[in-house]
């Protein structure tokens, strides 16, 4: 079942809401909701978010992001792209909450504030404001399973990380996981994550059930071999030849990469249809689909390694021999 888009526009043409993108359900449109019953709905709830993840979505290739919201799935709302606004928008919201609807999937995107909901609200309901927190609570009472896109919704991520002075995460941010702790939630990580790890998952949930998770509800097939293990450098990193400075060649480690830690498979995925890997274009990876990610302690992103005595314990033993090579030699400070 698909609406191509001059079935979309001629549908909407007897709307008055605004269509901001070709074969997205505009809410309040009957015969568009009948045409895409066949299908399973997806309600996305954008929170403490950049939209980041949503636009690394649009930029899926194959299959293209326009066949997988017209043809696979029903996306019911998701505030960036749906073309209604304002109350007509949440209306969706407010009748799945109102019937108790338990056709969909809810996938969440940004994290969740604790502190207050007013620090992230949608629409009302009632005459009253309603939080992030709110909705995602009871829509996710009875969601079909729940996803949660990027790692701020997966771990709390940028809007939780600590503001150094104080040691404060000031919104109280938190993942999916946190605020709905009674149900499984299939976490897709990535400050972007890659759109293949969120149209596979979502395709797979609903084909084939739950796929495989690691200890971090993280899809296996996504993140279980390390960035290290297929790195494009990693030959380097075997020979001794490490980067000192940015845009140097050899193994970034001393720059900061994350590799070693950290699941994901762009060495091998790649972005932007195979175009380059984070490591490729000479950033390292900074470990951003990682529970730790981005404050890893207090240590923060892009910290070169200054290898203390106390860090050097704490160093995979064949780094830290490295390490202290390159420091007798003058070659590293610290
Ligand atoms: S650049 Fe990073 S991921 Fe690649 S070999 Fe070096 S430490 Fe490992
Ligand atoms: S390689 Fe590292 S920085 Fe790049 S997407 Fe994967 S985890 Fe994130």
């Amino acid at each position: 079942m698909s609406l191509n888009r001059r079935e979309f526009l001629k549908i909407m043409g007897t709307t008055t809401a605004a269509v901001a993108f070709p074969g997205v359900l505009i809410q309040g449109c009957k015969k568009a909701l009948k045409k895409a019953s066949a299908r399973t709905n997806v309600i996305w709830i954008q929170a403490q978010s950049c939209s980041g993840c949503s636009i690394s979505l649009l930029n899926k290739v194959d299959p293209g992001i326009v066949s997988v919201i017209t043809e696979h799935i029903s996306l019911n709302y998701h505030q960036t792209l749906c073309g209604g606004t304002g109350h007509a928008a949440t209306q969706v919201l407010e009748d799945a909450v109102k019937t108790n609807r338990k056709d969909f999937i809810l996938i969440v995107e940004g994290s969740i504030p604790t502190k207050s909901d007013e620090y992230c609200t949608i629409g009302e309901m009632d005459g009253k404001i309603i939080g992030a927190r709110e909705w995602i609570q009871k829509l996710g009472e009875n969601a079909m399973a729940l996803i949660a896109v990027g790692t701020c919704a997966a771990f709390g991520g940028i809007p939780a990380a600590k503001i150094h002075a104080t040691g404060d995460n000031p919104t109280g941010a938190t993942s999916l996981q946190n605020i709905i702790p009674d149900k499984k939630v299939i976490n897709i990580p990535g400050c972007p994550p890659h759109p293949d790890w969120v149209v596979g998952t979502l395709l797979h949930v609903l084909l084939k059930g739950m796929p495989a998770l690691d200890e971090y509800n993280r899809p296996l097939m996504y993140y279980g071999t390390t960035v290290h293990e297929k790195c494009e450098r990693l030959p380097d990193y075997k020979r001794g030849r490490f980067a000192k400075h940015w845009g140097d060649e050899g193994c970034l480690y001393l720059l900061g990469c994350r590799g070693m830690d950290t699941g994901c498979d762009i060495p091998t995925r790649k972005w932007v249809d195979g175009a380059n890997t984070c490591v490729g274009c000479g950033s390292g990876c900074i470990g951003c689909t990682e529970p730790v990610f981005p404050d890893y302690g207090n240590r923060g992103i892009y910290k070169h390694l200054v290898a203390s005595n106390d860090e050097l314990k704490n160093l995979h033993p064949e780094v830290a021999e490295v390490v202290l090579k390159l420091k007798a030699g003058g070659s590293i400070n610290g």
